[in-house]
């Protein structure tokens, strides 16, 4: 089953978005996913949830956003209506797919330490000092 790569990825790249951060943890993972992405959501939330306790982030919740698939016309760039045979009314080109067939990592909440709680102890005490 491909969602478990795809789940596999998703974690990578979560945690090379947190490293470069400085997340101490991450709350919740957005994915936008694509009607005609090829992935089944059930699929994907059931390898997210076999990854999450071996992963570095085993709070994490998974939000899926459902990307229904849109077409436009190739030529004019017309849109399609839902279901329409995919050939332009007006100009008889072709459809293409705009959206639909996408798997995003949109967002990801994370908690970074505040800035103050990185700042080193020594400075607090410059003055306090000899
Ligand atoms: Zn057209």
């Amino acid at each position: 089953m491909h969602e478990y790569s795809l789940v596999q990825g998703l974690f990578d790249e979560v945690a090379a978005q947190a490293a470069a951060r400085g997340a101490t943890a991450v709350r919740k993972v957005t994915v936008g996913l694509g009607e005609l992405a090829g992935v089944d959501p059930e699929l994907f939330a059931t390898a997210f949830m076999t990854f999450r306790p071996a992963s570095p982030y085993p709070d994490a919740e998974l939000s899926l956003r459902l990307v229904e698939a849109v077409w436009v016309c190739a030529g004019c760039a017309a849109p399609f209506q839902r279901g329409a045979v995919l050939r332009c009314q007006a100009c008889g080109a072709p459809g293409r797919l705009a959206a639909g067939d996408e798997l995003i990592l949109e967002r990801i909440e994370m908690e970074v330490p505040e800035p103050h709680a990185l700042r080193p102890e020594s400075t607090e005490r410059a003055h306090t000092g000899d």
